[in-house]
């Protein structure tokens, strides 16, 4: 099938003529997808499409072959809008020519049910159909707190809600910690030649003579094709390409030297080679899309000479703090004030995705934060954070800002302990969190909440619950939340262990030098034994000592 992609900022064209001459065809068919005037039930101005055009475009043609293998067609043609697209204009156009109707609709049926799920392009954002309304004195309009979600409910909202960014292409040197975006195949056999294993001296695999002639000295770096007779010997280095094949490498220390000659002190079995391809052959996969590269992935990468990965992007990431009581870690805190704490938390948990991190800090009174705010610059932040402010105090405004930043609240609060006002908004590719002030809720919210929306934005798997044995009793009085209790998941007696920390409230951030882990409590539980098997949660650095 005769194939044409086109993926374009222009608008779509109104004739569009058949992508196979007429006559050659019995069918033409169109489908042109439009903007709605609406996206989750707001009216909008238009839409911005993001795509990452070259993986794109490969894509809709592999899509494009694959469905033509069972509906066979003369020739498609697939243009996709993308940037800003306004609402009522052509996104997508699909012309399809086949010698009978059945098959053109049935392709492009099938294309169309596949193109959101298969095809990286996303819808960045929509654009509203007006600015934001003047700002008056006091908070904006609100709508109430949203019903309580179970962990579980708010843990799967965020990974059905957050999108996966565009994918980039990063030198080597800028890859550590990103994921891996697509499967990188060995271009070439690794090793690319025979190589000695050892420092020592080649000879025809099966020559079992005692004395030999050295012919020859190969270095490390030397490429010198050359054949071997029976009774000589060609001295070689460590990782030296081998003059020819057919040969094995005797050890230095089994091998007497006089000048030119050597005797062989020891026969072995081994050929003491590295074949070309033993480690991997050319087209072999060498790492899996969705992997973590680590320092071992890099280094097989620069092995195999694939300098340029498609990775995870950066994730922008605003964090703000509030709270008029904070002062900065350096400053000794007046009466009524405390050191802002979030922040070093925050920019840390963080060390485990790249990102770019801006933090700042809000005044508690609304307008006067809403002024420090720069919504244009905002509306490129990947995910926005805001610490304190999400419960239900006179001045906790992180609800309504959120709201007029444009994010839809999908929950507002977590029946969990610590950490239940508990905010999730999303808008288009945007995410953010209002997180509870408390820094031992943040650092429970950060990892079951944020850090699962990370996940899904860079396309990793989500973080998992792990089971393991409690090295000691977990003593607690009956919740009628589900509990994340920090715990140490300890490595020194044989089989790992968890041990519960001892907290006092959710302000309490003692017992975090020491978590590693956040034990699931069941709601109602009460304590749990030593030795029984609970669930947890790896919290950052879990397998560092
Ligand atoms: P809020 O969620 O704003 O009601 O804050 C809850 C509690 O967390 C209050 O006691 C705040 O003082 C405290 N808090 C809020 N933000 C921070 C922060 N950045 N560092 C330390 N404590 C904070
Ligand atoms: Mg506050």
């Amino acid at each position: 099938m005769k194939i044409e992609i086109q993926l374009t900022d222009a608008p779509i064209a109104e004739n569009i003529s058949p992508p196979s001459p007429p006559g050659a065809h019995g069918a033409f068919l169109e489908f042109r997808g439009t903007v709605r005037a609406e996206e989750n039930s707001q009216p909008i101005a238009a839409l911005e499409y993001e795509a990452y055009t070259e993986m794109a475009g490969r894509e809709i043609r592999r899509l494009l072959e694959s469905l033509a293998e069972r509906h066979p067609c003369l020739a498609a043609r697939v243009i996709h809008r993308l940037g800003v697209v306004p609402a009522g204009a052509a996104a997508v156009y699909v012309g399809v020519t086949s010698l009978h109707r059945a098959e053109a609709i049935a392709l492009i049926g099938e294309f169309l049910d596949r193109l959101k799920q298969d095809i990286p392009i996303w819808k960045r954002r929509p654009l509203p159909v007006a600015v934001a309304p003047t700002l008056k004195n006091n908070l904006p309009a609100s709508r109430p707190h949203a019903a309580i979600y179970s962990l579980e409910e708010a843990m799967a909202e965020i990974r059905s809600r957050c999108q996966r960014l565009p994918a980039v292409r990063a030198p080597l040197a800028e890859a550590f910690g990103r994921v891996l975006c697509e499967t990188i195949c060995a271009p070439e056999d690794l090793p690319p030649f025979d190589r000695s294993a050892r420092d020592g001296y080649a000879i025809l695999t099966d020559d079992t003579a005692e004395y030999f002639q050295i012919v020859d000295t190969l270095h490390a770096a030397d490429w010198k094709p050359r054949s071997l007779q029976p009774g000589q010997t060609v001295r070689v280095a460590t990782g030296t390409a081998l003059p020819c094949g057919g040969l094995r490498v005797v050890m230095q220390e089994h091998v007497e030297r006089d000048g030119d000659r050597i005797r062989v002190l020891k026969q072995e079995r081994v050929t003491n080679i590295r074949l070309r391809g033993e480690d991997v052959k050319a087209g072999q996969p060498l790492v899996q899309a969705g992997v973590r590269l680590n320092a071992g992935a890099l280094a097989l990468f620069a092995t195999a000479g694939c300098t340029r990965p498609l990775v995870s992007p950066r994730p922008r990431v605003a964090h703000f703090t509030t709270g008029d009581e904070l002062v900065p870690p350096h400053q000794t805190p007046g009466p009524g004030q405390i050191r802002d704490s979030n922040s070093s938390l925050i920019r840390e948990l963080l060390q485990h995705t790249p990102c770019d991190l801006e933090q700042t800090h809000l005044s508690d009174d609304f307008d006067t934060a809403w002024r420090q705010l720069d919504p244009e610059r905002l509306a490129h932040v990947d995910l926005i954070l805001v610490s304190g402010g999400a419960s239900v105090g006179v001045r906790d405004f992180t609800r309504p800002l959120l709201e007029r930043l444009g994010f839809e609240i999908v929950f507002g609060q977590v029946n969990v302990r610590p950490g239940k006002p508990l905010i999730f908004g999303i808008d288009g590719m945007r995410a953010a969190f209002g997180l509870p002030g408390n820094p031992l809720s943040h650092f429970v919210c950060f990892h079951f909440a944020v850090a699962r929306a990370l996940a899904r934005m860079t396309g990793e798997d989500p973080p998992a619950f792990l089971r393991a044995l409690l090295a000691a009793e977990l003593d607690d009085a009956p919740c009628p939340r589900e509990t994340l209790w920090p715990a140490r998941l300890e490595w020194n007696a044989g089989a790992p262990r968890l041990r519960p920390l001892a907290w006092a409230s959710s302000g309490d951030l003692t017992c975090l030098p020491a978590a590693n882990a956040l034990i699931r409590v069941p709601a109602n539980q009460g304590s749990l034994m030593a030795g029984i098997e609970v669930d947890f949660l790896p919290a950052a650095a879990m397998i560092s000592p």
